[in-house]
């Protein structure tokens, strides 16, 4: 079976002991485009305080599922990120959370990801971490590094979700072949043009170049000038010679 990216991410709390911080992972989730919510022996969610911060992601609470053990939660994820503050930084291997999520955004679509936070007072076991794959650290102040749960949840929703956009604008429409970057050839033509009309109008003096030439390529080469934008600005050199030559020949 092949599912959306948003889909195949499970995000897995273990004991939540606060029905408020519950309801607003629901909602961070929501926000990001997630909806699949996983709670290890969770305390009763089923109140006023829950919902009232889940804020509408009513369908997230509903459709979590429950279970007695971390392993049944993420039985089928061949990737399970468990998420620890740095302070509590093990032997497991971290890497930047970023580089995380475009990780996990990569995986090949018939792949589970679970995202495993811990105990709001006491976060996961070494033994729970075991069980992950990876550890995922945000890199928060060394001196006060433990993010409320649902802030945390909010934190790695938004970095896979800017993973997946990054994605899906770099597969899209493919552009017209004028907006693909100019290549070596053009641009070096285009030095040479500009150059040549430097000279004509005396802003370059040959003989005496300076900075100026090298300069202006760093200027250019900044601007990772595509195709188009190279036939217009050699568009304007040549309107420059054009007006040069019709006022000598007056
Ligand atoms: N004192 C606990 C803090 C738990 S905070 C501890 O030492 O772990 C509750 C959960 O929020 C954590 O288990 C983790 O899942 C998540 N969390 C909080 N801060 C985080 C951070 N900087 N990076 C990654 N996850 C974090």
């Amino acid at each position: 079976m092949h599912h959306a990216f948003e889909d195949r991410v499970r995000f897995v709390l273990v004991e939540p002991s606060h029905a408020g911080n519950i309801g607003a992972a629901a909602r961070a989730m929501k926000t990001m485009g997630f909806s699949r919510l996983a709670l290890v022996k969770p305390c009763r969610y089923n109140s006023y305080e829950c919902y009232a911060r889940a804020s509408g992601a009513n369908d997230v609470l509903d459709g979590a599922t429950s279970h007695e053990f971390l392993h049944e939660a993420i039985a089928d994820c061949s990737m399970v990120l468990g998420t620890s503050a740095r302070e509590r930084t093990l032997s497991w291997p971290v890497e930047p959370l970023r580089e995380t999520a475009e990780r996990c955004r990569a995986l090949p679509d018939s792949q589970q990801i679970a995202i495993v936070f811990g105990r709001e007072r006491s976060g996961l076991t070494n033994e729970e971490l075991g069980l992950c794959g990876a550890q995922l650290t945000i890199p928060s102040s060394d001196s006060f590094s433990s993010l409320n749960l649902a802030a945390a949840v909010q934190v790695v929703a938004y970095e896979l979700r800017c993973a997946s956009l990054a994605n899906v604008s770099s597969h899209g429409d493919s552009e017209p072949d004028r907006d693909e970057p100019a290549n070596h050839q053009d641009l070096e033509r285009f030095h040479a043009h500009l150059q040549a009309v430097m000279e004509q109008t005396g802003f370059l003096d040959p003989d005496q170049p300076r900075l100026l030439v090298p300069r202006v390529r760093r200027l250019f080469a900044r601007a990772e000038l595509k195709v188009s934008e190279v036939q217009l600005l050699r568009g304007f050199l040549s309107s420059i010679e054009r007006a040069r030559r019709e006022s000598s020949d007056k």
